[in-house]
């Protein structure tokens, strides 16, 4: 059988090391698979960049490599017949664009628990002021003074996004004791069973203590966070969004903390974060002064998209990928495939069971 070309973009450490441990395994497990040939390139995918997919069947890019309707039409050219995201999210590929020239697949769970226990991480961290007290007890400082945080016990946590990230994190909350509110388009019976309230956003804005985000970011959902539903939160509110940066207007959020209004920020994602998120920059003059701003505040954590990190979630990733591929390649679909076929941008998951063009 022919093998299957796959080039990488934005291709880390992490990733090359996974897909070459987990690729002999899956090959086991697939002995009627094609061969697989992998080139991992570390740049981004992009107009200067597309000519290095030339030769190859697929394509694979994570959350911050760009597709472009424009892009779409030279890979389609070029003769790639599948973008296979190695993410849940696709907020960055043009799937209206796609539709009739190149197949899209995606990763759509490969650890909730990943993303859920890192959003708590963060959370713990703030609150309780870890991040501070390991600096202080490095350099032999062992006072407690401005280190106090607050109970999680009895606090009323806000979730926007009940889908399988939301529904674990909820369950971390319940285990701490939170009354949990809950707002989805699409609200889950078995988390509403599970003693969760679910209510507009406007009760999540105006009644919790603190705020997570888990729905995937569309035009509805961008800058849900802005300067006016700020104005609705409690004083002291505590945001921690592990989904999409554009979920929050970062100007905003940035007032709301000079205004102490937001009382801290858990931030994985950053609206901007394509710019500066996967490299390092230390040494050097980040150009994005709310960042810059963001970063200086002594109640915001930062952490560089860096939630879905953990050694399963990445196998999970590879092998997601891998049958992406190997489905796609023998029967012309896949059952992670995105298509634009209801019409409505960002918003189809069809489970395909029929090749969708
Ligand atoms: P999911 O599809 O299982 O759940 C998303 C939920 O959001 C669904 O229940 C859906 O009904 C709900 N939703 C859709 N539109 C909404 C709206 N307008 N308002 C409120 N809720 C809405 O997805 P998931 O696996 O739980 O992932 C959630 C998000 O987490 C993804 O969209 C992705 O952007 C992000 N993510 C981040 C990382 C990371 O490393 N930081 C990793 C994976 C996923």
């Amino acid at each position: 059988m022919k093998s299957v070309k796959i080039v990488f973009f934005d291709a880390k450490d992490y990733d090359i090391a996974s897909f070459e441990s987990s690729l002999p395994l899956w090959q086991e497990k697939h002995p009627d698979a094609p061969a697989v040939e992998m080139k991992f390139y570390d740049t981004r995918l992009s107009a200067d960049t597309v000519e290095l997919a030339r030769g190859t069947d697929v394509v694979c890019i994570f959350v911050n490599d760009l597709v472009t309707s424009s892009l779409i039409d030279r890979l389609a050219e070029m003769g790639v017949r599948l973008i296979a995201l190695r993410c849940a999210g696709y907020n960055n590929v043009d799937i209206q664009a796609a539709y009739g020239k190149i197949h899209v697949v995606r990763v759509p769970a490969y650890s909730p628990y990943a993303v859920a226990e890192h959003a708590m991480a963060l959370l713990m961290t703030s609150i309780r002021r870890i991040h501070k007290a390991y600096i202080r007890t490095r350099d032999f400082n062992f006072s407690l003074s401005g280190l106090t945080g607050f109970d999680f016990h009895g606090k009323t946590v806000g979730v926007v996004g009940t889908g399988k990230i939301g529904a674990c994190f909820i369950r971390i909350c319940q285990g701490f004791g939170m009354r949990v509110l809950a707002y989805d388009k699409f609200p889950n019976e078995a988390i509403r069973a599970s003693g969760v309230e679910y209510v507009p956003l406007e009760k999540i804005w105006s009644d919790s203590d603190i705020i997570s985000f888990h729905c995937p970011l569309t035009d509805e959902t961008r800058h849900m966070v802005n300067a006016g539903t700020i104005a609705q939160m409690k004083k002291g509110v505590v945001l921690v969004n592990t989904s999409r940066g554009a979920l929050i207007d970062s100007e905003a959020l940035l007032e709301g903390i000079k205004e102490r209004h937001v009382g801290a920020a858990c931030l994985d994602v950053y609206e901007e974060e394509s710019n500066v998120f996967f490299h390092d920059f230390s040494g050097h003059i980040v150009n994005d002064d709310i960042l810059a701003r963001l970063i200086s505040m002594p109640n915001i954590i930062v952490t560089s998209h860096q939630a879905f990190l953990t050694q399963e979630a990445l196998s999970n990733i590879a092998e997601t990928t891998l049958d992406n591929i190997r489905e796609f390649l023998a029967s012309g679909f896949s059952v992670n495939e995105l298509c634009y076929k209801c019409g409505k941008i960002g918003t189809c998951l069809h489970d395909h069971s029929q090749p969708c063009f």
